[in-house]
């Protein structure tokens, strides 16, 4: 080997040549803000059909320019969602002050696997996983948790716990044999027939209970379905409660599920399942729990208030959760992935380790520098550490307040808008959250009182089927119609959680994740929908 060519390659690319790294960094920040300037969100038509025949790789060493123009193209033809007009669902821009943790993290690449990986990443961790714990279950004692690479991986911990919790030693022996069950509602995120299936249970043991017209899980039928489920032996492992579901922002009575789970076990004779909250959209809910409605520092309408007041006792109710799922990577502006499991008491983490009988030196201290010991991944990102202390820290407290409740506005005030037009009708108006799903009907049509009647089981399947395909059709109209300069996107949904009957219903939807999105943007989908 050349010594002089090895050398090229370590000083291109294993010494930080920091003017060559700030250039190409320039660069991509010019271009961003070149596409900023744009004033259509059309992304770049994809080249699929080549990308798997045409692999490619330089021959010859080359610079960090040639790493830039490897991804160039595709960087340049990716939406960062910065447009306030995506609304089409729970995915916002990125803040900026995350992009300062994340690249923090980059230029160090941590990895959380083990203290002696990361050092004071791990750390950031501890700090980042109890902050959160104290925004989401309002005061905790003793949580523990983790970040993860995701809503579905974090609701997976949950579930997990839930089987070591009602069937001891499963980790080591497996749950061939047995019945084991997963509540959650109809509501849910699909994620969770992933871990069903993913942790061995099999999707077809995940029982899914209706919810009524707010898409919050019907309590008695959970009851009901316990008392069933019980009678039949089976071993219910956990209640996955969902905290603002995917579509229509539905909340589960989490303190209600908690008294019913725990009478019921105690009945039978069993362990409660695990009571795990889905809040990896619903959880930035909680930093208006401080909200000050007296003085309503943020001058919020008297309908924006009333909804922060009734959130709130929702909100708190996760304090009485096992455990919960926090997606930053949402409503939190950061950076994927940013997801995170915690727990309320740290001794649930316990029966996640690995081979305690082989190591019984594990202790406290241990486990809180070297997650390895317990968490399912080996090797782990620190983005969601330092997106999250960076994010937290440069908007503070009351920025977030001032985000969630102008979401909180916008979703309002566009049902508002929507409730007034005859042929429409809001779907989710008993939802507080940022979302709104909705139908839209031919004009002449009476929507709300079709709606009364569908939900009563007054409309006949030939009929119910038609007006559906009304409102998929005028979807597509407006889509086929729609200024990219003006008009929001919007998405469509086939099932948004609440089924009168068993029948799903499906809605066009809008998210107000962007804090950028105005009442001008939403009062310009109003006459969109008035010009179709
Ligand atoms: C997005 C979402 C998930 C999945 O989270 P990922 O981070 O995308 O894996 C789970 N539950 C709910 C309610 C969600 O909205």
């Amino acid at each position: 080997m050349e010594k002089r060519d090895f050398k090229y390659l370590i000083d291109t690319f294993f010494t930080c040549n920091k003017e060559d790294v700030l250039q190409i960094f320039n660069e991509f920040l010019n271009a961003l803000e070149a596409e900023e300037t744009l004033t259509t969100i059309e992304p770049m038509s994809r080249n699929y059909e080549t990308a798997q025949s045409n692999p490619e790789i330089n021959v010859i060493p080359g610079n960090l320019k040639d790493a830039r123009d490897a991804i160039f193209p595709f960087f340049w033809g990716t939406d960062g969602w910065n447009s306030k007009f995506h609304l089409e669902n729970v995915k916002g821009p990125a803040n900026y002050a995350s992009l300062i943790g994340a690249i923090a993290c980059l230029l160090k690449n941590p990895n959380l696997c083990v203290d002696t990986y990361s050092q004071r990443s791990n750390e950031l961790e501890l700090k980042a996983i109890t902050t959160l714990a104290n925004i989401v279950f309002y005061h905790t004692e003793n949580p523990w948790g983790i970040f993860t690479m995701g809503g579905t991986i974090s609701n997976l911990y949950g579930g997990k716990i839930g089987i070591e919790k009602v069937l001891p030693g499963a980790m080591k022996k497996g749950v061939t044999g047995l019945r084991l069950v997963g509540i959650v509602s109809h509501a849910a995120h699909y994620s969770n027939e992933t871990l069903a299936g993913w942790l061995g249970m099999g999707t077809d043991n995940l029982v899914s209970i209706p919810t009524d017209d707010a898409c919050s899980m019907d309590l008695d039928l959970l009851e009901a379905e316990l008392d069933r489920l019980y009678k039949e032996n089976a071993l219910v492992a956990f209640v996955i409660a969902t905290f603002g579901s995917t579509d229509a922002s539905g909340i589960d009575d989490i303190a209600g599920i908690r008294k019913i789970i725990d009478r019921k076990a105690a009945q039978y004779g069993v362990s409660a399942p695990q009571l795990h909250v889905d809040a990896a959209v619903g959880w930035p809910l909680s930093f208006l729990n401080e909200y000050d409605a007296e003085k309503n520092a943020f001058k919020l309408s008297r309908d924006v208030l009333s909804a922060v007041v009734e959130l709130r006792k929702q909100t708190m109710n996760i304090r009485y959760a096992d455990s919960v799922t926090i997606d930053f990577h949402k409503m939190g502006w950061g950076h994927y992935p940013s997801s995170a499991f915690i727990v309320s008491d740290r001794a649930d983490i316990k029966l996640l380790f690995r081979t305690m009988e082989q190591v019984p030196y594990f202790s406290e201290a241990d486990y809180r520098h070297d997650p390895a010991l317990f968490t399912l991944e080996c090797s782990r990102p620190a983005i969601g550490p330092y997106s999250v202390m960076a994010s937290l820290n440069g908007i503070g407290l009351q920025g977030y307040q001032m985000l969630v409740a102008h979401a909180l506005e916008m979703a309002l005030y566009l049902k508002r808008q929507i409730e007034k037009l005859d042929y429409c009708k809001v779907l989710n108006m008993k939802c507080l959250g940022p979302s709104v799903v909705w139908w839209v009907l031919p004009k002449g049509r009476n929507a709300k009182q079709i709606y009364e009647d569908f939900v009563n089981g007054r409309v006949k399947p030939e009929d119910y089927k038609r007006y559906f395909y009304e409102v998929q059709r005028l979807f597509e109209k407006r889509k086929a119609a729609m200024d990219p300069k003006k008009d929001a996107r919007l998405s469509f949904t086939t099932c948004m959680g609440y089924l009168p009957g068993g029948v799903a219903i499906p809605a066009w939807k809008a998210v107000f994740f962007n804090p950028k999105t105005d009442a001008e943007v939403a009062r310009q989908i109003i006459q969109s929908m008035e010009e179709l």
